[in-house]
Formats: structure tokens, sequence, C-alpha cells
């Protein structure tokens, strides 16, 4: 076996990029290493979102450069790959700049990578893929190997049609892309029968699906969550990251009447200034974010919820902050992720005139972040002595001041998202429950996490 290094940054729907390429790779001999020294294959799979991405990429070649030479010294070759949406806006430029870069392939064209490989070891010539073909790659994927514990995520849609002014994903990402019903109810059966029991939906817009039923008609996310919920070891259903403009009337209505569908929702609005809204070209309102909340909360009143927040948008004043504030005091929010504002090259906000000064988006962060840390507080406090369910994944991290201790914890999620963590006798309570969904007291709450006992 070759050895593969994967290093992926950004989101889940790069988690699940990375662990299909390693799927495509394994298929042709390579098995994973935690290291690029010695490795066969590198594979940067890249993230456009985060601040200075392609910086940091060229950071990793040139820490990768000493291992691929000495590869080289020792008569082997380490092929280097960049994958992902810097990939995609950068282009031919990351070959510029590097010589240690090999392929270049984009988000929507990864299926092709084993054939890339074959051609720079054959031909001895450097390969670029950045097609758009979604459907070509779902269709050349082969069934997932990788990641599958007892949460596995599938994605069932990519790309935006939105426009947000700060975001790349439109660019980098393509036009939304709905893949077929019968084709992710098909991967669902294939993961429970590996033992899968949460099936996680993924799309950059996830809510907006709108692949083809059996009829060939186009089924809204309700339909996919109703299709998915009849497979009966299918225990759990979670999708992320949703837009507001399309939580459905039939998708509220999923909310009330699936319970297999979680009562958690990433629901972003990344202001809560209407102004702001406006100027991110969001299409929604703080009145409409409101609205949908109160609906979800009715079809559903134990929801929990999360979102995205963005301080300091260009334009961004002290009272379009305080709405944000206000917004947040008013829906309190289960857990969520908040950053400052950072242009992202090639976007129309990047361009604006007025910027926020960092000093003044650090101190909102702050603020914002404080408020978000309370709430979550006082949300896992809510769980003190009470019962919930909770599905097991790992042993928990043992690392750190955690390595003194002598018993062995389970890291577990709760209906909520919340993580859950308990202690376990030994090997065969790992086993036991490893993988599982038991009922767990909860002894303490911490802002992050849960600490608990498996009820017998
Ligand atoms: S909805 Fe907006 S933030 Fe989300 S992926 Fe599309 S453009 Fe980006």
């Amino acid at each position: 076996m070759k050895k593969l290094h994967i290093k992926t940054y950004g989101c889940q729907m790069n988690v699940y990029d990375s662990d299909r390429m390693q799927d495509l790779m394994t298929a042709v001999g390579y098995e994973t290493t935690d290291t690029p020294e010695g490795a066969d294959m590198v594979i940067i799979n890249t993230c456009h979102i985060r601040e200075k991405a392609s910086e940091k990429l060229f950071s990793d070649l040139g820490r990768i450069r000493p291992h691929k030479d000495k590869m080289k010294e020792q008569g082997s070759q380490m092929i280097v790959a960049v994958a992902g949406c810097v990939a995609q806006a950068e282009g031919e430029e990351i070959f510029r700049r590097s010589n240690v870069v090999d392929i270049i392939v984009g988000p929507e064209s990864y299926q092709t990578l084993p054939d890339l490989v074959g051609k720079v070891i054959r031909d001895k010539k450097k390969q670029i893929n950045l097609e758009f073909t979604p459907n070509d790659k779902f269709d050349a994927l082969p069934n997932s190997k990788a990641g599958t514990g007892a949460s596995a995520f599938v994605t069932i849609q990519e790309g935006c049609d939105k426009f947000c002014t700060f975001c790349v994903v439109p660019y980098t990402r393509g036009s939304e892309y709905s893949r077929e019903v019968s084709k992710i109810v098909d991967d669902a059966k294939k993961l429970v029968d590996q033992g899968v029991k949460e099936i996680y939906f993924l799309g950059q817009n996830v809510n907006a699906y709108h692949g083809l039923d059996e009829k060939k008609q186009s089924a809204s996310l309700a339909k996919l969550i109703e299709e998915v919920a009849k497979i009966p070891q299918v225990e759990r259903i979670r999708y992320t990251t949703s837009h507001p403009r399309d939580m459905s009337d039939d998708l509220l209505a999923a909310h009330r009447d699936i319970p297999k569908l979680m009562p958690f929702l990433h629901l972003p609005i990344q202001s809560g200034s209407n102004n702001v809204l406006k100027g991110m070209n969001r299409k929604h309102t703080r009145q409409d974010y409101f609205k949908i909340i109160e609906r979800l909360r009715e079809a559903r009143p134990d929801m929990g919820l999360s979102s995205d927040f963005i301080v300091g948008f260009p334009g961004e004043t002290d009272k379009d902050f305080e709405d944000t504030l206000d917004l947040v005091h008013k829906i309190g929010f289960t857990q969520c992720y908040s950053f400052k504002y950072s242009p992202r090259p090639g976007t129309p906000a990047a361009e604006a005139k007025i910027q926020v000064e960092e000093k003044v988006k650090a101190a909102r962060l702050f603020e914002l972040q404080k408020l978000l840390t309370q709430q979550q507080t006082i949300f896992n406090q809510k769980f003190e002595q009470q019962v919930m369910s909770v599905l097991f994944e790992k042993e928990a991290p043992n690392s750190g001041k955690a390595k003194a201790r002598l018993s062995t914890q389970l890291w577990g999620k709760s209906p909520w998202l919340q993580s859950v963590i308990v202690d376990v006798e030994n090997e065969e309570e790992v086993k036991k429950y490893l993988g599982k969904i038991a009922e767990v007291k909860i002894l303490k709450a911490r802002p992050s996490s849960l600490v608990g006992e498996i009820l017998a």
C-alpha cells in the first residue's frame, strides 16, 4: 500500500470531500497516514472562507517541501495535490507560486484524482482539473468507507445561487445542484448497513434541495427527510447549512411530524440589522427570521437553535450591532459561530469603501461572544439532572490532563448536538455502548459540554 496524507481546512463539506478523496485513493492502493513525512501522496483540501486562506496553503507547501525533496533523494516520488475552494479560486497561480504542487483539483472535479495521479506518474506533467461536473462526481464516487462511525455525512446538495456579498462559495462551488432522492436513499441504506445510526445531510444551501424523485419530479428537503426516515435503522436525521429564505412550510412541518429529525437547527442569520442584511444581499429581514423561529418553535417547542454571525461587516454602525445583540437576546441560541468580517478577494463586500476598524470589530465580537456563551451555558444547565438519549460516537480524546485518568470515557451527541461525556468501566462497556444510543443522566453542565452517567 502507498501512503496518503490529507490535510483538511474548513467546513463539514470539506471534511466530507476529504473522506471521499480518501475512498477514491484507497480504491487504487493508498492507505492514510497522519504525517506528510514519507507519504507517497499529500492532499491539502483548502477552504477559501478562512482568513488568509492562500497564505496558509503556501506555508503548508513550504513545510511539505523538505519531505518531498527527501523522498526524491531516496528515489521515490511524493505527489502533492491542492484541492478545495482555494484550488478553484486560484487555479494555475498555485503552480506559479509553488513548484511543490503536482495537481490542482477543484471541489466539483475531485472524482478524477486517481486519473490525474496516473497522468503525473506516467507523463511526468503537472495536472489541473477545475471543471464543474457535480453529476459526474457523485456517480464516480465509490461507496463510502472513510469516516463512517455512528454518524455519517451525506452530501445531498452543492453550490449556491444566493450570492451573499461576503461569500466566495457561488464562485468556487458553482450554482445549486441537488442529487436524486433515490441515490441519497441508497447511500443512507449502505451507511446503516455499516452501523451508522445518524444521517447528516450536507449542502451549502441544504434546504434549497430540489432533487428529482422516482417520478422525475422535484422533491423538497422535507420529502427527502421523509423517505430516509422510512429506513428502520436510521435513528437520527440532521441537516446543515440552511438559509432562512428556504425554510419552507413542509420543512417546518417535518420538524413537527418526523421524530427522527433532531430538534436542533443551524440557521445562519449573520446579522440582526436590516441595513446590514441588505448590504449582505441576504434577501431576508430580521422580522422574517423572527417569524421562522416562532413557527419552528410552534412545530417543535424544544428546538435548539444555532446561527452564524459576522460582526464588523462594511458599514455596520453601533446601532446595527445593537440590533444584532437585541436579536440574540430575543431568540436565545444554544450554540453559535461568530467571526469578525474579513474581506474575501473577488467578493463585492471586499470592495466596499466603509470598512469597520479592526479594534471596533474585536470589541463587538467580544461582546457578542460573551452573550452567546452565556446563552449556551444557560441552555446546557437546563439539562442537569435530566435524562437524554445520547449517540456514542467515539472514545473521548485521552490527552493532556486527561492522560492521568483511570477510566475510559465515551463521547457522544445529544439530540441538541451537545457534546456528552460519560465514564465507562472497561473495554466491554466501550463495545456495548460505542455506536449506540443510550439513556444518560446529566450530572454536570459545562459551557461547551455535558458530563453524565449511562443509566442501566
Ligand atoms: S447563502 Fe450566502 S453565505 Fe451561504 S453559501 Fe450562499 S452565498 Fe455563501
